[in-house]
């Protein structure tokens, strides 16, 4: 995809995102900010017995970058075994977003995952 496609792709997770909304009860959650921008993360996971991400939901405020990633991530996590879900790592995400990501703008882009990580890490704890 060129580089405008990516764009257009980030700009329509933006206007129509995807699985907006909440998940009650969830298995994993956690809320994340970033102050920098003035954007909020809160991640909703819920698990089927055989740990397998069945429904996500995510909900937010800010801007363009942080809630298309947010979107995106959502997307990406739907039947996934929880495995998978830890392996994702940043450059997934930066690799799914598709364009180049300013230093200023990196926090937003990866606040999604920074409150995946809170949730798994939460999760872990308490099931362990
Ligand atoms: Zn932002």
């Amino acid at each position: 995809m060129s580089y405008e496609m990516y764009q257009e792709v980030i700009l329509d997770h933006y206007q129509n995102p995807r699985n907006k909304g909440d998940l009650d009860p969830a298995d994993i959650w956690a809320r994340e900010d970033n102050p920098l921008c003035g954007d909020e993360i809160a991640l909703y996971l819920k698990l089927n017995d055989a740990s397998v991400v069945e429904d996500v939901k995510f909900q937010g405020q800010g801007c363009a970058i942080s809630q298309a990633s947010a979107s995106m991530l959502t997307v990406k996590l739907k039947g996934k075994t929880l495995e998978e879900v830890l392996a994702i790592d940043e450059d997934a995400v930066l690799q799914t977003l598709g364009i180049p990501i300013s230093h200023a703008r990196l926090t937003c882009a990866l606040l999604p995952l920074s409150a995946l990580r809170i949730g798994l890490e939460t999760y872990q704890e308490d099931g362990a």
